[in-house]
């Protein structure tokens, strides 16, 4: 390929929207262009190495025994009401209505869709198990798409469904497939870690996420290095010990005019975050609920959801929290709310909590000296790990302190069980002539988010460093002066004898100086950078480069085996 023909324009300026630095690379590189918030179109060069990412995915999931399919974006609503679903996906999915005015989604996901599909098509245990899968765009209304690829409204995901016979059966599937990701994000060149996740209404332990970790990653991740255990901070347990304060004086009020939240309170009554009780009322499937954490904790809307057995948790709107409490929200506690009735649970670390400050239930005022046990309703059972967890908390395997990282999640691997599959009575009939229910799991890998990842996980501060195995073109032959016929013939035989040997090749045959070029060439990251020039040549050779390596690590060939040097490094590169 010559530059000239490729569509290749990089930027020198960072988009003005984008917060980390895989988002400014992927459009100063010229891999992608913005069409509108959350909307992307991939251009030529994005395009390779999403389509060796498709590739890698496709190979591996055919390796595993999966079978390609490809089902509508476009998804009946009854579909998803077959689940209560459409109810509960909430307002990030797209919904629309056809000319009939029929109901439809733009699909976020695909459990309802393919349990419909592989019940019509699956009678006889003989037919199971089964894994399909299929690469298509996925859609999501973001509140606020940000960070590129990352979180956007339309994105491409690889999503794969297992179907058993049993639960034996279900779990082969879940460990081939999670074996199978190991792989996959190991040929893209990313180190990513599995993850123990929450498993939502289908419980423990049933899931794990791939994350690369990242700082600019969104979700936290509690780590262990004494023993290995790794957890989304939404899922990592907690095993706090109870306060146990002892006695306090009978509480009273304090004015605390216009300090509402805990950083303000503290400093104005010169205290610690942590002698003071976060009360936040909640709306629980549509019940308001109060929860307390401790002062320099958040609440864990995970873990609540768990705990109380909703199906919905959500921060209760202003309306709600003034008839529950009597105040606005800086000023609530759990101490006598305005409706005595109002159910209140509170973190396990608040157990025998005594001498603390809650809000007063009235605007302005804080209560000093609570004592929970004394002074609220809160029942004995109304304890729990309800907070998130924070480093320095002890592993909930080990004892020792976590530390908590950043990842981006990648992929899930997940146990479904028979949710999906009782919902649409998916059953087959077993060697007996027995009406069984299928057990299924889901799979999904975010192709165009595993792109961003690796960039946000492989650059310096020239640019991106592409591992060789999706680099939009693995060797990129700076011609530096195209007009001279010797240096291009090099360039031109180079190519052939690159391409002959399986390295994607591009040339740079653009008028421009050096230094442009060779800056263009480490800004979209191509693993091997090969420059030809009549300089060079008159001195014996072209120089070549590896994009990871510092710039005075230089080789110089002789034109003749500069191929088969080019085609050696790569292989190593390969092989990682
Ligand atoms: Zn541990």
């Amino acid at each position: 390929m010559r530059w000239t023909k490729s569509l290749i324009t990089t930027l020198r300026d960072n988009p003005g929207d984008a917060e980390i630095d895989s988002h400014k690379l992927l459009v100063r590189a010229g891999l992608v262009r913005k069409t509108a918030g959350g909307l992307y179109s991939y251009l030529p060069l994005g395009m390779r190495t999403l389509e060796k990412i498709k590739r890698i995915v496709k190979e591996e999931m055919d390796r595993a025994g999966a079978l390609e399919i490809v089902m509508p974006i476009l998804q009946p609503a009854e579909l998803w009401r077959t689940t209560g679903r459409w109810d509960t996906m909430g307002a990030n999915m797209f919904k629309l209505r056809d000319r009939a005015e029929r109901e439809a989604a733009l699909g976020p996901t695909a459990e309802e869709e393919v349990t419909d599909l592989v019940k019509g098509v699956v009678g006889s245990y003989r037919q199971l198990p089964v894994t399909v899968y299929q690469i298509q765009w996925k859609f999501r209304d973001e509140t606020r798409p940000r960070f590129g690829l990352m979180r956007s409204k339309e994105f491409l995901m690889k999503d794969a469904y297992s179907f058993d016979r049993d639960a034996e059966g279900a779990d082969r599937s879940y460990r081939t497939m999670y074996a199978a990701y190991e792989r996959i994000f190991a040929r893209c060149g990313l180190k990513a870690v599995p993850v123990q996740a929450d498993g939502g209404d289908m419980g423990d332990s049933m899931t794990h996420e791939f994350h690369v970790l990242a700082d600019a990653g969104e979700d936290g991740i509690a780590w262990c290095e004494g023993c290995g255990y790794a957890a989304n901070l939404e899922k990592a347990g907690r095993t706090p010990p109870p306060a146990d304060d002892g006695p306090c004086p009978p509480f009273e009020e304090v004015a605390t005019p216009g300090a509402k939240t805990i950083a303000q309170v503290a400093a104005f009554m010169g205290l610690a975050p942590e002698l003071f009780v976060k009360s936040l009322v909640y709306s629980c499937d549509g019940k308001p609920v109060m929860v307390c954490v401790p002062g320099d904790r958040d609440v864990n809307e995970v873990k609540l959801k768990r705990f109380l057995g909703a199906k919905t948790v959500a921060l209760a709107d202003f309306g709600a929290v003034l008839r529950a409490t009597g105040a606005n929200a800086g000023f609530v506690g759990p101490v006598k709310p305005a409706d005595p009735a109002l159910r209140i649970v509170a973190d396990s670390a608040l157990r025998g909590a005594a001498g603390r400050i809650t809000g007063a239930n009235k605007d302005g005022f804080h209560l000093k000296n609570v004592d929970l046990a004394r002074d609220t309703s809160i029942p004995a059972g109304g304890y729990a790990d309800l907070a998130t967890a924070a480093a320095g908390d002890a592993c909930p395997n080990c004892g020792k302190p976590i530390a908590v990282k950043r990842g981006i999640e990648v992929g899930q691997v997940f146990k479904l069980g028979t949710k999906y599959t009782e919902a649409f009575k998916a059953t087959y009939k077993n060697d007996k002539l027995e009406e069984k229910t299928m057990i299924m799991g889901c799979y999904g890998v975010g192709v165009s988010r595993t792109l961003q990842a690796v960039i946000e996980q492989s650059h310096d501060k020239d640019g991106i460093v592409w591992p060789a195995s999706i680099a939009p073109y693995q060797a990129c032959i700076c011609l530096l002066d195209p007009s001279a016929p010797d240096a291009a013939k090099v360039a031109d035989e180079l190519e052939q004898a690159l391409e002959a040997r399986g390295v994607d090749t591009i040339i740079d045959d653009r008028e421009e100086r050096p230094g442009v070029k060779f800056k263009d060439a480490d800004l979209i990251g191509f693993p091997v950078r090969v420059v030809v020039g009549s300089k060079g040549l008159a001195n014996g050779g072209v120089e070549i480069k590896l994009r990871r390596e510092d710039k005075s690590k230089t080789r110089i060939v002789p034109p003749s085996g500069a191929a088969e040097t080019v085609a050696a490094l790569i292989e190593a590169e390969m092989r990682g």
